[in-house]
């Protein structure tokens, strides 16, 4: 399958189109960011990383019944993905408190959530990718009220699966990001699943295994990246 026509360029990666309109070629970029993109980077190999790791995680919601944009990993950076028009919005699902969630709660890092939430934020780097909620989603039309409801409870079974499946690596899945996308009237998980887009920690050492390293300059980052990929290789 060819690269025919960039037709997006974000922080992370690069989708071009292909011979084939219903696909495109999703291209992993080294290039990392952090606080609304204030800080820029680059961490060697990441994209080559990613790749193969949203690649593992997405087989995985497939083979529990998750239907997502994956069709198959090219190569070391690109994986074919479904031609998807993305749902304005980030789906925050979280386990335990960390990240803005502290902020905004005065919370300690890591501290006991009673069970699981979920936020959503306007996908709008201009204005941060604001938090906002359902009301917002319907009075601006972001999503009809039946996808809203969809989304959630997609995005509630998806973090099952992850925690599980995570767990079972010795990993504790602290919070991630979702974006979902619209194909023919239905909705799917798109996007990509990674460390820099979860919160991935060590069971034991509390070790953080994604990109809190860069954001927080602790060192080691490309280790830990590669410490994900082996270890959900190895499932
Ligand atoms: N996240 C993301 N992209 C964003 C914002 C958040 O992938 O634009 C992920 C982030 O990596 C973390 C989770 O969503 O796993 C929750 O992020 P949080 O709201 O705590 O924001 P942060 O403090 O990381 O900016």
């Amino acid at each position: 399958m060819q690269k025919l026509e960039k037709i997006y360029e974000g922080k992370a990666k690069i989708l071009y189109t292909t011979e084939d309109p219903s696909l495109l070629i999703q291209y992993f970029k080294d290039d990392a960011t952090a606080f609304n993109a204030q800080k820029k980077g680059t961490i060697e190999q990441k994209g080559v990383m990613n790749n193969r790791i949203a690649a593992r995680i997405f087989e995985h919601l497939k083979d529990n019944g998750i239907a997502t944009h994956f069709v198959e990993c090219l190569n070391d950076r690109e994986m074919l993905v479904k031609r998807v028009a993305i749902v304005p919005l980030e789906v925050i699902v979280r386990n335990r408190a960390a990240g803005s969630l502290c902020r905004l709660l005065g919370l300690a890092e890591g501290a006991t959530l009673a069970c699981p939430t979920l936020e959503f934020c306007y996908k709008d780097d201009a204005l941060g990718d604001p938090q906002i909620n359902e009301y917002h989603i319907r009075a601006l039309r972001y999503a009809t009220d039946d996808e809203v409801k969809y989304i959630k409870d997609m995005a509630f079974r998806i973090n099952d699966i992850l925690k599980k499946f995570f767990l079972g690596l010795k990993i504790e899945l602290i919070d991630f990001k979702l974006e979902f996308g619209r194909v023919n009237d239905r909705i799917i998980l798109a996007d990509e699943i990674s460390p820099d887009t979860c919160r991935l920690w060590e069971v034991g050492t509390g070790n953080k295994l994604d990109k809190d390293r860069f954001r927080r300059d602790l060192g080691n980052i490309e280790g830990a990246y590669q410490e994900v990929l082996r270890r959900v290789s190895s499932h």
